[in-house]
């Protein structure tokens, strides 16, 4: 835990991305992907806004453990739950507290739709089918959607209530990229195969936000933004000019600056004795990789200055040519709301938006306020 450090989470900020998102996609409604944390910035109070003062009313996360704990934190609160990718479905134990819990499947494969169309607790479950269309991780496969459907008859089902696909290249050209092409092809083919069998499908997903930001997907009833919500695109540099989305970062991510002193070119500074490539002036500041500042931020920049040598597990070193605008217990911004300020630390780090926000950890307390 950490006193000054902190991710200041401003969701009246996720009230207009929201508003934003709407304009954008008028006729969808929203599965909003609240998995690893609400991407790390807190379950609970996100979820809590999202749904009582933005009036989102499905939301996704990745494991049975997420789904109770969200489920049981807010209790009087009305809202779909779907999991995606960690079900126990062979679980008895674990079935029973999706019924308990009034918590639903995403079914991925065969074996587990077996499974669900055997219970009777599931009797008056939605039933949620997730296909792979080509991304090969999770997914029933497309030559297995006569066993599919045969399974649903036999067991007395006549609907799908969600039909989805994951696309694998969503943040590169959903026009161009071979493997996006494949897929929405596929997806096409999906649905007229499930026209004809007799099974009727009630709602379809296929979108998440490097789609959305494409305008891709919005003929399906529903949409899946995560990442967007939060504020970055998730579309890669090359193309991200053709991004629809300007969304604002709901975080900022503060810390104190511990100290500053000036440094000669050469002067080696912290652990491995980096030398300074300049003289200025060095700020000390109280995250490091103990707290999901990642090494991989070495030399980015960061508040007007850049990460100089290796970043430590409880501080960083912020190197300033000539004077450093801050002095010893100064707050300094990693990122702010600004949407530039996550995507240009993740481009020059190597890593995502995703990744910035996931890899932030508990020592890092999670502070909200709504306007
Ligand atoms: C995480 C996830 C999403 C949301 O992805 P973003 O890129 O964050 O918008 C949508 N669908 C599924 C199945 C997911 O796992």
């Amino acid at each position: 835990m950490r006193f000054k450090t902190e991710l200041n989470v401003d969701l009246s900020i996720l009230a207009n991305n929201f508003k934003k998102l709407s304009e954008i996609t008028k006729k969808n409604e929203i599965i909003f992907m609240v998995k690893a944390n609400a991407y790390g910035h807190g379950l609970i109070s996100t979820t809590r806004f999202a749904n009582e003062e933005v009036g989102i009313k499905e939301f996704g996360l990745a494991s049975l453990g997420e789904a109770i704990k969200l489920r049981s934190s807010l209790p009087k609160l009305k809202f779909d739950i779907s999991v995606f990718s960690e079900l126990q479905f062979d679980n008895v134990n674990c079935r029973e507290l999706y019924q308990s819990h009034r918590i639903i499947p995403v079914i991925s494969d065969l074996i587990d739709l077996e499974i669900f169309l055997k219970d009777s607790g599931f009797k008056n479950f939605p039933l949620r089918l997730h296909f792979n269309t080509g991304m090969n991780r999770l997914g029933i496969e497309m030559n297995q959607v006569q066993e599919a459907v045969d399974l649903l008859k036999r067991s007395g089902r006549s609907t799908v209530d969600h039909l989805m696909t994951h696309f694998a290249c969503a943040s590169n050209s959903m026009k161009t990229n071979s493997h996006n092409k494949r897929q929405i092809q596929n997806w096409e083919r999906l649905k007229s195969d499930f026209k004809g069998s007799g099974i009727s499908v009630l709602q379809t997903s296929i979108s998440n936000s490097g789609a959305i930001e494409q305008g891709v997907g919005l003929e399906e009833t529903h949409i899946r933004p995560g990442l967007m919500l939060y504020g970055p695109s998730s579309m890669i540099p090359p193309i991200r000019n053709q991004s629809l989305w300007d969304g604002q970062n709901i975080s900022t991510l503060k810390t104190e600056v511990l100290k500053v002193f000036k440094v000669d070119k050469g002067q080696s500074v912290g652990y491995g004795a980096t030398p300074s490539p300049e003289s200025g002036e060095v700020a000390i500041i109280a995250l490091g990789y103990g707290d999901g500042f990642q090494t991989s931020y070495q030399s980015s920049h960061i508040a007007g200055g850049r990460v100089l040598g290796r970043v430590n597990m409880d501080m960083a070193q912020i190197f300033y040519k000539g004077s450093c605008p801050f002095r010893k217990g100064d707050e300094l911004q990693v990122w702010n709301n600004n949407q530039d300020s996550v995507m240009s630390l993740s481009d020059e780090s190597g890593n995502t938006p995703y990744t910035l926000f996931c890899s932030l950890n508990d020592r890092v307390p999670r502070t909200f306020k709504n306007s």
